[in-house]
């Protein structure tokens, strides 16, 4: 039996970090934004090399919290659009809607399944006021393209980093680093992972990086003196540490994601299944490995007699959610015939190589 994703073994790995810092952290008698907290902020923020890294509660609220900023800022007003993947994961989503401005869904492009870019261009009205392209699979978006048309249009540029913490560009620049502002996740099965929920806010922008600071923690400004209506959303402390544990590793992690993502390419070789691209060196740190089948029911089975676990990310495109009924008018052939198609297939750090080379032979036996 290969689990799609073993996270056991992955965290096992630092147990005795883990162990020890979680002593230290008990006996300290501080549990909330203490100094893990704010160690991890610089730490994150250097690894991504931006000026400023803001830990929250998970990446949806990221996500909010940076447009909750903006528009305490002034750049954004409620009822503005942003242009937004019709095949993202729901909480790209969800947190435009959530913060009282316009999510509108872009259709996307077959071969590496992020914005076809036509289409972005072609949304842009007089509302639109942002772009949040979102890294999915781990795959960056186009970003230098996406970033000539924002400046064309006088757009801010957000970055969903969820799924790609270390995925860097041909210039070295990494995601998070890539535009006005980015939301990271660290759910556990992240390639940052945490033993819990945790998300982080990076920016170069210290303006946006205050006012974020003071919402995650009731819009407080200095203690019971509240500016803003804010929200509960601060890095947990524990998980702080965890992280900080974690991320030394992150590189040496994603490399083995692409050694094994370079194996998948190189040795599976069957007509019936489609392979993800892969552009440049680092661009991709393959949070997932996601393939696509005609039939996808047979597929299914066929790994499933193998005993290796899959997950489909995702089977309902957002448009087609009962969450978000006001789009289930619109159509996105693109987006609706490859949810049907698509398959994620084991990869992380610490498959064996054994595994990877049992699943490229049931890759190449399905007919
Ligand atoms: C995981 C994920 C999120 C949300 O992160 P949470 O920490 O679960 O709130 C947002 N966007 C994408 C693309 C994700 O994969």
């Amino acid at each position: 039996m290969i689990p799609f994703l073993d996270l056991s073994k992955i965290n096992k790995r630092f147990e005795n970090e883990f162990k020890s810092v979680f002593n230290s952290f008990l006996d300290s008698g501080y549990y909330i934004l203490g100094s893990h907290v704010k160690a991890f902020e610089e730490e994150f923020a250097s690894y991504c090399g931006v000026s400023h890294c803001v830990g929250v509660g998970n990446g949806l609220d990221a996500l909010r919290l940076i447009l909750e900023g903006y528009i305490i800022l002034g750049h954004l007003k409620k009822g503005d659009e942003v242009l937004v993947a019709s095949n993202t994961y729901i909480a790209t989503i969800l947190a435009i809607k959530q913060v009282g401005l316009v999510p509108k869904l872009v259709e996307s492009e077959s071969v590496t399944h992020n914005f076809n870019l036509e289409e972005l261009a072609s949304l842009i009205s007089e509302k639109t006021k942002a772009i949040l392209p979102v890294h999915l699979y781990g795959q960056l978006s186009p970003m230098s393209k996406i970033l000539a048309l924002a400046k064309s249009k006088n757009l801010l540029v957000i970055e969903d980093a969820a799924q790609a913490h270390g995925a860097t560009n041909e210039n070295g620049t990494k995601a998070g680093a890539l535009a006005d502002a980015a939301g990271f996740s660290f759910y556990p099965s992240k390639n940052l992972g945490a033993l819990g929920d945790a998300g982080a806010v990076t920016t170069n922008n210290e303006q946006l990086a205050d006012v974020i600071k003071k919402l995650r923690n009731y819009g407080t400004s200095s203690k019971y003196v509240n500016e803003y209506v804010g929200i509960n959303s601060r890095l947990d402390e524990l998980q702080a540490a965890i992280l900080r544990k974690k991320l030394p590793s992150l590189d040496q992690d994603n490399l083995m994601r692409i050694e094994i993502a370079k194996k998948y390419l190189k040795y599976v070789n069957n007509k019936h299944i489609k392979l993800p691209s892969f552009r440049y060196k680092n661009d991709h740190v393959f949070h997932l490995f996601v393939i696509r089948v005609e039939d996808r029911d047979k597929f299914l089975t066929h790994f499933e007699a193998h005993e290796i676990g899959t997950l489909i990310h995702y089977p309902i495109a957002p448009h087609q959610q009962k969450a978000l009924l006001e789009y289930s008018d619109l159509h996105f052939p693109v987006t609706e015939k490859i949810q049907k198609q698509l398959v994620s297939i084991p990869i992380s750090p610490v498959l064996s190589e054994k595994d990877v080379n049992f699943i490229i032979s049931v890759l190449n036996s399905y007919h």
